[in-house]
């Protein structure tokens, strides 16, 4: 990628789009294009094609979309769906119309069948049926890797796919209903540390597990994609390689924030998919690894909560 190519990247508010905006301009990439949701709605194909026909980006990075913790997943599935494929739909199509030669698409791990052997490579994909508390979503997200990969052939673009572990960092969505786990918990802990509660209710039996990537080692992984000129195609997974249950996950945050009372399970709300460790392998051939651990991780996303939540 040269310095001065003209860069959009799409979701520049959230927890992906935001960290690489942070990472394109440290590595400086100062030809950003960012608008601003009042300006352009990637849902609407007119102005989507018009934006991306008048600015002729040289490189697209992918990262708006609906996204949102289980409940908000299994809650609004219309929305997930309908909104996810209308901005893939236009984005990659009105990029390709538009002669831009690049693309990155960002998925989610999410996408790879329920039960799937552990860890996940990219080939599991579409080898058995989805967790249905995310199916809306992931069919979403499987629909824009087909793109990419439809148009790659057909047309003989080069767009990537990325999907990555659960993200967390800077702006993410610290709401306690519609969050995830991550920072929903990070909330919960902390409130529940400041008015003195004794308890902090975590959803499910807590015996699920997750892997937890921070959106900054994300955000390196797809500059990194994208910088290699020489990958034109395909899949890749980026994750940490470790999981760790949810009641472990409670309970390295209750240490974070400082929250030394109980831990309460509440199995009324579900589980989800009972495990999703990817398999990076692919990514970490190419010589790319990450370099932020959860313990760190954890301790910067809480100073960032504590700062407003904004990075
Ligand atoms: P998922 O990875 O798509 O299942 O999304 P989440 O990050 O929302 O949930 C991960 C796991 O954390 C699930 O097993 C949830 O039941 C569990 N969990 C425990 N407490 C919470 C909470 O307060 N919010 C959310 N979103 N999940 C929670």
């Amino acid at each position: 990628m040269d310095k001065n190519a003209k860069i959009f990247v799409a979701g520049r508010r959230g927890l992906a789009g935001s960290a690489l905006v942070r990472r394109l301009r440290a590595a400086g990439y100062d030809n950003l294009l960012l608008p601003a949701r009042a300006e352009l709605d990637l849902t609407r194909q007119a102005e989507t094609t018009g934006f991306l026909g008048r600015e002729k980006p040289d490189y697209v990075f992918l990262a708006a979309g609906r996204v949102g913790g289980i409940a908000a997943n299994s809650g609004f599935k219309a929305e997930f769906l309908y909104q996810n494929l209308m901005i893939e739909a236009n984005v990659v199509h009105a990029a390709w119309l538009a002669g831009v030669n690049r693309l990155l698409f960002l998925g989610s791990s999410c996408i790879y069948p329920r039960d799937c052997p552990q860890p996940i490579r990219e080939e599991y994909l579409l080898t058995g049926p989805l967790e249905v508390t995310n199916d809306a979503y992931a069919i979403a997200k499987i629909a824009g890797l087909k793109m990419c990969e439809s148009y790659n052939r057909q047309y003989g673009t080069a767009y990537v796919s990325v999907m990555p572990a659960n993200l967390y960092g800077p702006n993410d969505n610290y709401d306690p209903e519609t969050g995830h786990v991550l920072p929903a918990l990070i909330r919960k802990a902390h409130e529940a540390k400041v008015s003195g509660r004794e308890e902090l209710a975590v959803w499910g039996t807590g015996g699920p597990r997750r892997e937890f990537l921070h959106a900054d080692d994300l955000a390196a992984a797809c500059v990194f994609l994208m910088e290699r000129e020489d990958i034109r195609s395909g899949t890749f997974n980026v994750g940490t390689g470790k999981d760790i249950s949810i009641r472990e996950l409670a309970e390295l945050i209750a240490r974070t924030v400082g929250f030394s009372g109980k831990i309460v399970l509440d199995p009324s709300r579900p589980d989800g998919t009972p495990r999703k460790l990817l398999d990076a392998g692919k990514i970490a051939a190419l010589g790319w690894r990450p370099s932020i651990g959860l313990a760190a991780g954890l301790g910067r996303t809480y100073a960032d909560f504590l700062a407003g939540g904004r990075a």
